[in-house]
């Protein structure tokens, strides 16, 4: 049983709870349209985002293209962020079971929202860094244990 109505109010409560945290906002639905609203909030429970940050969601494919146009992004489908403007954008359709994180490094919603969490806290527009705050919730790359050459 999942009622627009049901949504809305789980989103409101939610909302009301997490005051403090980052702002989340639909584009061009109301929350109540959107079913990816449930499970993003679950997720960005898990996933904090810093509070002067606000999280959009694209809630069907034209918004999406539309977002994509605009921002002048190409390699993604999932999600992406500007640092700039303290905004991350993602396609709800991530949030669908026929979405497919095979072409992505990540392969959750969290996982992707790990990663632009990366770009973030890591101040960085690399990927790999990224990447590595997803995997490890460090931005710096791990000392290299320093081992013996091979002798024979
Ligand atoms: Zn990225």
């Amino acid at each position: 049983m999942r009622s627009p109505l049901a949504v809305l109010i789980l989103f409101l409560c939610l909302a009301l709870t997490q005051a403090h945290a980052v702002k989340i906002s639909v584009l061009n639905a109301k929350p109540g349209q959107c079913p990816a609203i449930a499970p993003l909030v679950a997720d960005l429970n898990t996933v904090q985002f810093p509070s002067d940050w606000t999280v959009y969601i694209a809630c069907d494919a034209g918004t999406w293209q539309d977002v994509l146009r605009k921002t002048e992004v190409t390699q993604t489908d999932a999600a992406l962020t500007v640092r700039e403007q303290k905004l991350t954008i993602l396609n709800s359709s991530m949030y669908t079971p026929s979405f497919s994180f095979e072409p992505y490094v990540q392969k959750t919603t969290q996982g992707v929202l790990r990663h632009e969490l990366g770009h973030i806290t890591c101040n960085t527009g690399s990927e790999d860094v990224a990447d590595r705050f997803a995997h490890t919730g460090s931005c710096r790359i791990p000392p290299i244990r320093k081992t013996e050459p091979l002798s024979r």
